[in-house]
């Protein structure tokens, strides 16, 4: 089907949630590369928003992912799932986590984070509901996640919110410690802030919140949707700080491309939840766990946590080596990548795609590049000397 029939069916038909998109639509992939149908090539350093982090069509991912289609997509957790078991085994096995549980996408694992803090002082009989998080923070378009994420342009029209949340600045320990109440159960936050931009928690701040949650008895929840599964050059972002979640939350990049969610305790928490206290139809059917299990071998067989950072810092430095003097602040973790060029992010995402160079603009202030982990020197070089050439 040609763009122009594309735009006109989805502009009658599908909900203007997403509005005007960027002009075109990809039929296949294969690599770092996406193609239309009319077989135009594209570099894609976005993947998917940090989902594809093997590119398109790896070899045994999709192998993996086929073989299990013609097998078995669905059964219903009514019965138990070899894959699910299995994937659960995993995520323990490289984490801090002891207990897993499986959902379809990130906003719904940061919902059972939440439900899950909230059952577990329910079971103590403990009287604490409330979840601080911080404000420009992301974790997903669900009213409870809505009501956690610290940005207007998403919670107002759904007013009134879920009680019990509210969000204070990024890296103020001041600001969280006076917003702690005897109520509080949880806080709440990304390691690095994706979605507003690639900004990043201090270390000795974290240190600290790490620190107030154990001295006052709140769970401390990492949203890992993005940060995860190698993205930031460890398996898991919390890694680089040296400390550890109670409960983590994993998607995006978690199936490869399938719909998969996760929320991943430490024993002491994961127990509160028990039989009939949460649940769904879809979530860990042993297509997504497949995938899962898949994706995660292929990141280890391949050491692409190595190369994310690897990468991320020849990124870095070619970036510093070529244009550093028409650039903004860099903020970098691992291949999460933010490059501020402000007043002209949005000019520049647009050259890039003239370019056939698919990156991500937070308002006109940021260029986020999110490349799959698969990325080589090719590549970066690609997209280092299409910027330069632009600005
Ligand atoms: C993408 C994202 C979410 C939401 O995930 P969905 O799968 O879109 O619901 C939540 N938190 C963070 C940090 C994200 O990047």
């Amino acid at each position: 089907m040609k763009l122009e029939e594309i735009k006109a069916l989805d502009k009658k038909y599908f909900m203007n949630t997403f509005g005007e998109r960027t002009p075109v639509a990809f039929e296949k992939g294969e690599g770092m590369y996406l193609y239309t149908e009319e077989g135009e090539k594209y570099l894609d350093m976005f993947a998917g928003i940090a989902v594809n982090a093997l590119g398109y069509a790896h070899p045994k991912f999709t192998a993996a992912v086929q073989a299990q289609a013609g097998k078995l997509l669905h059964t219903s957790s009514l019965y138990y799932i070899e894959n699910q078991a299995r994937l659960a085994e995993k995520i323990c096995s490289i984490s801090c986590a002891d207990k897993v549980y499986f959902g379809n996408s990130g906003a719904e694992a940061n919902e059972a984070a939440i439900k899950l803090a909230k059952i577990y002082f329910y079971k103590k009989g403990v009287e604490k509901y409330e979840v601080i998080s911080l404000k420009s923070s992301f974790h997903g378009r669900t009213l409870a996640t809505v009501a956690a994420t610290g940005q207007e342009k998403y919670q107002k029209p759904y007013a009134p919110l879920i009680p019990g949340f509210k969000q204070v600045e990024i890296n103020d320990f001041a600001a969280l410690e006076s917003a702690v109440t005897d109520k509080t159960c949880a806080i709440l936050l990304e390691p690095v802030q994706g979605e507003s931009g690639v900004h990043p928690v201090d270390e000795e701040y974290l240190k600290k919140v790490r620190a107030l949650c154990d001295e006052k008895e709140i769970i401390l929840i990492f949203d890992e949707i993005q940060t995860g599964i190698g993205r930031c050059g460890r398996m898991f972002c919390y890694e680089t700080y040296g400390i550890e979640p109670d409960v983590f939350t994993l998607a995006k990049a978690l199936g490869g491309g399938v719909p998969i969610g996760a929320v991943c305790a430490k024993d002491f928490v994961a127990q509160a939840f028990e039989p009939g206290d949460h649940g769904g139809t879809f979530g860990g059917n042993p297509l997504a766990c497949a995938a899962g299990l898949a994706a995660l071998s292929a990141i280890e067989e391949e050491k692409l946590i190595e190369n994310a950072a690897k990468m991320g810092e020849y990124i870095e430095k070619a970036l510093k080596e070529s244009c550093v003097e028409k650039l903004g602040e860099i903020r970098r973790c691992g291949l999460m990548i933010g490059i501020d060029i402000p007043g002209r992010a949005k000019e520049v995402r647009q050259k890039l795609f003239e370019k056939h160079i698919l990156v991500g603009a937070v308002g006109d202030v940021t260029l986020r590049v999110l490349p799959p982990l698969i990325i080589s020197e090719k590549e970066a070089d690609e997209f280092v000397n299409a910027l330069k050439d632009i600005l």
